[in-house]
């Protein structure tokens, strides 16, 4: 699994690093980033609910 997320869309309003605090933190840009790119199974459902929670769908889960 890799996570990507589209800078463009993201909006900085944070939803994603709350919802997983290990993979996205909201930087001083306002934008997303991802602390792990690829992250372990354990925390795939924590992605999963950035994803869903996320009000720009700026987060792409990517299976390998
Ligand atoms: S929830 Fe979406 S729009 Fe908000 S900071 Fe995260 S990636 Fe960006």
């Amino acid at each position: 699994m890799k996570v990507v997320v589209d800078q463009h869309l993201c909006e900085g309003n944070s939803r994603c690093s709350e919802a997983a605090p290990d993979v996205f933190e909201v930087r001083d840009d306002d934008k997303s980033h991802v602390l792990i790119e690829r992250p372990p199974e354990a925390l795939r459902e924590k992605v999963k609910l950035a994803a869903r929670l996320c009000p720009r769908q700026a987060i792409s889960i990517i299976e390998d």
